[in-house]
């Protein structure tokens, strides 16, 4: 019978547990969670504002970075949306799609999953050990884990060796909600490649010149960066103008380009009207329209936008739109869809919601997750060189990676047992 251990009780340290529990009386014999935090899932519980954004309609190969497009197909093609709303539903865990496509859970709140998930741990009989730091991990001649951990509370160590292994540890985002990064230098004495990490889904500062009048404003707009005439990444989403420059989901999907190129000088460009372009210009050449340029703009933006805009133009607001010239509309369309910043930098680890970077997909197989290096070994979730952008593309891939490994342990019955 083996025993498992399973490192971090995040989303899919969770999920893996509760799946290769499962097994337990049927070639598993135990299943033990090490979580060195006092509570398990701290990120999970904060997740999408306390709401827990679970997964997106876009999930597909092609919207992840990282692995190369067949892995995550093979990944995806095991556990695509459907096969979350089914495992989740079964835990209790009933969920809903915005007309976005995002999906949430029906309670709306991230502290009430982490409950359900806490609660069926217990259940299936996962043996827990919170507040307890595993400091290392060695594999044995025999093939066994042995792992060597501190109890937090009691300052003990202690060394234990187990026959299969889940790492579940999570990257280095938000270190105090838990995952710190600390344990890939393990990962990598076992043999694995740890791509280099970097900060994703957070900030971008840029110096906003005028446009800081627009702080604290939000706006749905188009964004892109640029390396000189190269685009290196566009998105499309809501942002705010900050202090020191733009947040939220519209810049947060790209300022992994920015902490990935340190060196270069990249520039913000963004467009406040992509998406109403067409229905602006038909406005504006509508011959019966009498409205003035700041009656136009105020279809679209608030007040306080539309008198920066026009301000930005130096086109005089009470103009009719019928007497704009063409030298008018592109002063006009240049202030709207074309405005440009420099940027000075990205966030750090301590305000990036992701850690980009991590074990090499090439080394897992894409169907289990169990490692091509060392047999017997899993890693799962954010450890794992995959992320998409914010949407639940993220706890979608720690559930589906969890969930693919854990199930693997469980149905492995007496498959492992000789090895
Ligand atoms: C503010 C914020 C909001 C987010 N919102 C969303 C969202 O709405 N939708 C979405 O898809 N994604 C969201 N994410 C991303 C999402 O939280 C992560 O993708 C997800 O938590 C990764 O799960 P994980 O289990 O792999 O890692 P983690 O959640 O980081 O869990 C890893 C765990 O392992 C533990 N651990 C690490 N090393 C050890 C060790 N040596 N011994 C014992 N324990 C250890 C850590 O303490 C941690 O609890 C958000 C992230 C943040 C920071």
């Amino acid at each position: 019978m083996l025993r498992v251990a399973i490192i971090g009780g995040g989303p899919s340290g969770m999920m893996a547990a509760i799946e290769a529990a499962k097994g337990i009386g049927r070639g598993i014999q135990s299943v033990t969670l090490f979580e060195q935090e006092p509570k398990l899932g701290r990120k999970l519980a904060v997740t999408g504002a306390g709401r827990c954004n679970l997964s997106n309609d876009g999930v597909q190969a092609s919207a992840y970075h990282g692995p190369d497009i067949d892995w995550m197909e093979t990944l995806l093609e095991r556990f695509a949306v459907e096969d979350l709303e089914r495992v989740l539903y079964r835990l209790g865990i009933p969920i809903y799609k915005t007309d976005d496509g995002w999906y949430y859970p029906l309670s709306q709140s991230a502290a009430s999953v982490v409950s359900i998930l806490e609660e069926r741990l217990v259940g299936q009989g996962v043996t827990m050990r919170v507040a307890t730091t595993v400091k290392r991990v060695s594999y044995s001649q025999e093939r066994k884990f042995i792992l060597s951990f501190t109890d937090n509370t009691s300052g003990q160590n202690y060394t234990e060796d187990f026959d299969k292994l889940i790492v579940a540890s999570g990257g280095k985002s938000y270190p105090e909600l838990g995952a710190k990064g600390r344990f890939f230098s393990q990962l990598e004495a076992l043999g694995h490649s740890i791509n280099p990490l970097c900060p994703a889904l957070g900030p971008i500062d840029v110096h906003l010149g005028s446009f800081t009048a627009l702080k604290g404003l939000r706006f749905d707009a188009h964004t892109a960066i640029y390396d000189g005439d190269e685009c290196l990444g566009r998105s499309f989403g809501n942002l705010i103008f900050t202090k020191n420059g733009l947040n939220g989901p519209g810049v947060m999907n790209l300022s992994h380009l920015v902490s990935q190129n340190p060196k270069k000088s990249l520039e913000l460009e963004l467009n406040f009207i992509g998406q109403w372009i067409e229905e602006l210009a038909e406005t504006a050449t509508d011959e019966a329209n009498q409205s003035s340029l700041r009656a136009l703009l105020l279809r679209y933006f608030t007040p306080k936008a539309v008198d920066f805009f026009i301000s930005e133009t130096g086109l005089n607001p009470n103009k009719q739109v019928q007497q704009l010239t063409e030298a008018d509309f592109q002063r006009l369309f240049k202030t709207l869809s074309m405005a440009r910043f420099p940027i000075t930098g990205a966030g750090d680890y301590s305000n990036s919601q992701l850690t980009a970077g991590g074990v090499a997909t090439e080394e897992l197989d894409p169907c289990t997750l169990e490692s091509k290096i060392v047999p017997g070994l899993f890693i799962v979730g954010e450890a794992i060189d995959v992320f998409g952008p914010c949407g639940g593309y993220n706890l979608h891939i720690a559930f589906a990676t969890a969930y693919l490994a854990g199930k693997t342990l469980a149905e492995s019955n007496n498959k492992f047992k000789e090895t």
